[in-house]
């Protein structure tokens, strides 16, 4: 069975660690808008350059040029995608909504994971990940076996993000709440919302969101 769903909540609740989970376990597709526009800043392409300081500041860059990164991996298809930190605004959202309706597919959950801010600032402070394979780690909840050594694929190559720092999370956090957060209400008036502790360990998260999706 295909099944599309969004991973909603603040920087840090752990929709990446959950989708990746997700992708292990089911053979889900993850679409990380946040991912792709890092991959854009790092090739240098037009579009990439355009959007580096934005995402330094830790504001949101535009609709249009997020919406056109999904388009292009949706006509791809897949085995049902995650939508990880995509839609961000109820333009996004409606957005998405139009794009599945073209290519007759459906919304089947929208996850919300609940974490109160405090947690937040802990964990994206700690958070660092793997440059070869993407895993991603906590320098307190979820380290490395060994240090400076990836557990997947044993690279040496962890790396911290350029906008992970207090004072960017502080924009990130009031970009959540202005335009972000009123996607709750959003999804909940369709019918879609299902809430979760994001708070509790990384696998109770993961069984919360399995009986989410049945
Ligand atoms: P986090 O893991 O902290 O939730 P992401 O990796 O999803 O962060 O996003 C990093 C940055 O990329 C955001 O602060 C924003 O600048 C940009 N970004 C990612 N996804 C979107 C989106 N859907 N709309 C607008 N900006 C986005
Ligand atoms: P997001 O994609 O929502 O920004 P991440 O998945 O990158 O969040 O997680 C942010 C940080 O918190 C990472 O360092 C990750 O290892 C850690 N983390 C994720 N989920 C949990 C959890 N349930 N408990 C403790 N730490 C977590
Ligand atoms: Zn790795």
């Amino acid at each position: 069975m295909t099944i599309n769903i969004i991973l909603l909540g603040p920087p840090g609740a752990g929709k990446g660690t959950q989708a990746r989970k997700l992708v292990e376990e089911r053979g889900m597709v993850q679409l990380s808008t946040g991912d792709m526009l890092r991959a854009a800043k790092d090739s240098g392409t037009e579009m990439g350059n355009k959007v580096a300081e934005v995402m330094a500041r830790g504001e949101l860059v535009t609709d249009e040029i997020v919406i056109g990164l999904i388009r292009e991996k949706l006509a791809e298809g897949g085995k049902g995608f995650i939508f990880d930190g995509f839609p961000r605004t109820l333009g996004q959202a409606d957005a998405l909504g139009e794009l599945l309706n073209e290519t007759g597919q459906v919304l089947d959950a929208v996850i919300e994971m609940r974490v109160d801010d405090e947690a937040l600032v802990r964990r994206i402070t700690g958070r660092f990940t793997c440059g070869n394979c993407g895993e991603v780690y906590h320098d307190e909840t979820k380290p490395t076996a060994k240090p400076g050594v990836c557990d997947v694929c044993g690279s040496t190559d962890l790396k911290r993000r350029a906008d992970d720092n207090e004072e960017s999370l502080r924009t990130r956090l009031l970009e959540y709440y202005k335009k972000t957060s009123p996607l709750i209400g959003y999804y909940y008036a369709k019918g879609n919302l299902t809430p979760v502790n994001g708070l509790a360990e990384i696998d109770e998260v993961s069984r919360q969101i399995a009986e989410a999706l049945g």
